[in-house]
C-alpha cells in the first residue's frame, strides 16, 4: 500500500488490519519454498511483501517453507541471520 507523501514514499504493513509504518521486506519463491526477511526494500517487488517490526517478529511460514531472516546482514553482522525452519 504505497502512499506518496512530500517526504518520499511511505509504505504500509501490507497485513489488512495493520496501518503501521512497513520496515522489512518479506519475499518468498515457491521454487524453492523459501521466505526470505530483509530491512526495507527500496523498490517495491511483486513477489514481496512490506512487514511492521510486529508482523515480521510473529510471522510463520508455511509447513515445509524456510523462513531466513536477513535483516542482521545490513549492520555488518552475518551471524546474526537467524535460520528457522517451519
Ligand atoms: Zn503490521
Amino acid at each position: 500500500m504505497a502512499q506518496a507523501s512530500p517526504y518520499g514514499t511511505r509504505r504500509q504493513c501490507s497485513r489488512p488490519t495493520c496501518s503501521t509504518a512497513a520496515v522489512v521486506t518479506l519475499t518468498y519463491e515457491y521454487r524453492t519454498s523459501h521466505v526470505w526477511l530483509d530491512l526495507l526494500s527500496s523498490e517495491r517487488d511483486p513477489h514481496s511483501y512490506d512487514l511492521c517490526r510486529q508482523h515480521a517478529n510473529t510471522l510463520s511460514v508455511p509447513r515445509g517453507w524456510q523462513l531466513t531472516d536477513r535483516q542482521g546482514f545490513a549492520f555488518g553482522h552475518p551471524s546474526d541471520a537467524v535460520h528457522r525452519a517451519s
